[in-house]
C-alpha cells in the first residue's frame, strides 16, 4: 500500500517537472528545500484555483478584498501571539543529526510501537491485551506531558539510523522568519516574513469598513504568500517554507457566531466539490484541543496517497484578534452597530485554505491512468489529469491532421481567433493520437482538429477528454461552444 502511494506520488512528481507544472527551486544549484516553482501550466494551475476561490467569495454583496503587505509591524506577532507561541517542538539525533518535529515524530508511530514503548517505559503495566484505542490514550498522555517526554524520547530509536537514546531534549523553535528592516542589523529592526495573510485583514478591518461602508456581518478575502520555517518540509507541495494562502475573516455580531461557522463549513466544504472532488476524498476534522482564543475548529481534509491531510481550516476565532490588536496598538476596533445602537468587538470566523497545497490536491485528485484503446484498436495505459475545466491550465488545443491541403492555415486562424478568449495551444507534429495523449496528461478538455471535411463544410472535430467522444461543430460556433462549456 506505501510503496503503491509512494508510486503515485513519484509519478505526479516526475509529470509535474517533466510538463511543466512544478520545478524545485534553484534546480541547478542542488535545489532549496521547501520551496517550488510554478512552471508554464503549473502557473495558470494555480492562478485558476485562485481565481475560482476570489469569485466564490469575493462576488458577494458583503465580502471586500484586501492585498496587505508582507512585512508588518513587529507589534503585530506580539499581539497575535506569534512571538511567544508559534513553535514547533524539535528534536535532533545526536547520532545522525536528523531533526524531527516531536508531534509528528509520535504521530508517525504505529500502534504497536507505542505499545513496545509504554512496556519499557512502566514494566509490568502493559502486558495484557489492551486495545488500541487504550494504547493511544496512554500514549497521548504521556506525549503531552514536559516532564514524561523526556523518559518517552529516551525511549525510542531514531528512524533515520535506528540508533536508540539518542534524541535531544526537545526544544522550541520559532517558524517565523526573521529579517531587518532598513541598515541597521539591531534588535529594534527586526521584522517578520508574515506567516499567516490573517493579521493583515485583523488590523485592517476598520480602514476597510469604513471605506466600503459595509455593515456587520460582512467578510475581508486576501489571497497572497506566507512564510513558515517548516522543520521538515516533505510531500511536495503539502508543507513548503513558502506557500500562498487564501483566507477569508468574517466578521459578525457576538451570539450569532456558530450560525456563522456552520453557514461557511457547509459553503467551502461545497467548494470543494463543486471543482470536482470526489465527496469520499474529503472529510472534516474536529478539533478537540482547541486553542486558548478559539470557540470551535474543524478542518477539511483529503485523502493524500500518504494519508489525510488539511488543506482548510475553518476557525470560530471569537474575539480574541481584534482584541488583542485594541489591546496591543491602543486604538478602538469597535464596531458601532446602528440598529442595536451598541458597539461591540466583533466575533470572527475564519475561512484559510493553503492555494498551494489544494492545488497540489487538485493534481493528485485528477491525477488517473486509464486503460484506452489507440487509434490502431490496441490497448494502452493513457495517463489523464481529469481537472475540472474551469481548473484545467490549457483550456483547448488545436490540430491540423496533416501539415497539408490548407489545414495548418485553417488551425491557424481557430487559434488565432480563439486565443484572446481562452488559453489555447496549437501542435502539428506527431499522429494526432499522440497529440490526443499529451493534452490528457496536463489535462487539456478539448482537442479541436482540423481535418478533411473541414475543408468541405467548415466543421472540426472535438474530442472530450475524459470520455474521448467526437463531435462536430461548426467552425463559427466554436467560441459559443467552448463558452458554455468551460
Ligand atoms: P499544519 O498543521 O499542516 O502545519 P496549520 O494547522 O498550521 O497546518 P493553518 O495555520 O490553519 O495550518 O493554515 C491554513 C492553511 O494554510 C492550511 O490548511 C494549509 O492549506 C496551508 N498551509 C499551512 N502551512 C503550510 C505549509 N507549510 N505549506 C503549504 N501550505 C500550508
Amino acid at each position: 500500500m506505501v510503496k503503491q502511494s509512494e508510486n503515485i506520488m513519484d509519478k505526479i512528481v516526475s509529470l509535474a517537472k517533466r510538463r511543466g507544472f512544478v520545478f524545485q527551486s534553484s534546480e541547478i544549484y542542488g535545489g532549496l528545500n521547501g520551496c517550488w516553482d510554478y512552471g508554464p501550466l503549473g502557473v495558470e494551475l494555480l492562478r485558476n484555483v485562485k481565481d475560482a476561490w476570489w469569485k466564490a467569495m469575493t462576488f458577494r454583496d458583503n465580502i471586500e478584498g484586501l492585498d496587505a503587505s508582507i512585512l508588518m509591524h513587529p507589534r503585530v506577532w506580539e499581539a497575535s501571539g506569534h512571538v511567544e507561541n508559534f513553535t514547533d517542538p524539535m528534536v535532533d539525533c545526536k547520532s545522525c543529526k536528523a531533526r524531527y518535529r516531536v508531534d509528528i515524530l509520535l504521530d508517525e508511530l504505529s500502534t504497536k510501537k507505542k505499545k513496545e514503548t509504554l512496556r519499557e517505559m512502566f514494566p509490568g503495566k502493559f502486558e495484557g491485551q489492551q486495545k488500541d484505542e487504550i494504547i493511544e490514550s496512554e500514549f497521548a498522555k504521556i506525549a503531552n506531558d514536559d516532564n514524561a517526554l523526556r523518559s518517552l524520547l529516551s525511549a525510542l530509536s531514531c528512524p533515520q539510523c535506528g540508533n536508540k537514546s539518542t534524541f535531544t531534549d526537545a526544544r522550541k523553535f520559532n517558524l517565523m522568519f526573521k529579517t531587518f528592516i532598513g541598515p541597521m542589523e539591531d534588535s529594534s529592526a527586526i521584522v517578520y516574513l508574515r506567516p499567516e495573510t490573517a493579521q493583515g485583514i485583523f488590523v485592517n478591518f476598520l480602514n476597510v469598513q469604513s471605506a466600503s461602508r459595509q455593515k456587520i456581518p460582512f467578510g475581508i478575502a486576501q489571497i497572497g504568500k506566507a512564510f513558515r520555517n517548516e522543520i521538515n518540509t516533505k510531500n511536495f507541495l503539502f508543507r513548503t517554507r513558502e506557500f500562498e494562502q487564501m483566507e477569508m475573516q468574517f466578521f459578525v455580531k457576538p451570539e450569532t457566531d456558530e450560525t456563522w461557522f456552520e453557514y461557511w463549513r457547509e459553503q467551502r466544504m461545497q467548494w470543494f466539490y463543486d471543482l470536482g472532488m470526489r465527496k469520499e476524498k474529503l472529510q472534516w476534522h474536529k478539533h478537540d484541543k482547541l486553542a486558548h482564543y478559539a470557540r470551535n475548529a474543524y478542518d477539511i481534509e483529503y485523502q493524500f496517497p500518504f494519508g489525510w491531510g488539511e488543506i482548510e481550516g475553518i476557525h470560530n476565532r471569537t474575539n480574541f484578534d481584534l482584541s488583542r490588536h485594541e489591546e496591543f496598538s491602543g486604538k478602538s476596533l469597535k464596531y458601532f452597530d446602528e440598529e442595536a445602537k451598541e458597539k461591540y468587538v466583533p466575533f470572527i470566523i475564519e475561512t484559510s485554505a493553503g492555494a498551494s497545497r489544494s492545488c497540489m490536491a487538485f493534481l493528485i485528485e485528477a491525477y488517473r491512468e486509464e486503460e484506452a484503446r489507440t487509434a490502431d484498436g490496441e490497448m494502452e495505459t493513457r495517463v489523464v489529469l481529469k481537472f475540472n475545466p474551469k481548473l484545467a491550465p490549457i483550456k483547448a488545443a488545436i490540430f491540423p491532421l496533416v501539415n497539408r491541403d490548407g489545414m495548418p492555415e485553417i488551425a491557424k486562424k481557430i487559434e488565432h481567433d480563439l486565443r484572446p478568449s481562452f488559453r489555447v495551444f496549437y501542435d502539428d507534429s506527431g499522429a494526432v493520437g499522440r497529440r490526443y495523449r499529451r493534452q490528457d496528461e496536463v489535462g487539456t478538455p478539448f482537442c479541436i482538429t482540423v481535418d478533411s471535411e473541414t475543408l468541405e463544410n467548415q466543421t472540426v472535430t472535438i474530442r472530450e477528454r475524459d470520455s474521448m467522444e467526437q463531435v462536430r461543430v461548426a467552425i463559427s460556433s466554436l467560441k459559443s461552444w467552448l463558452s458554455e462549456r468551460l
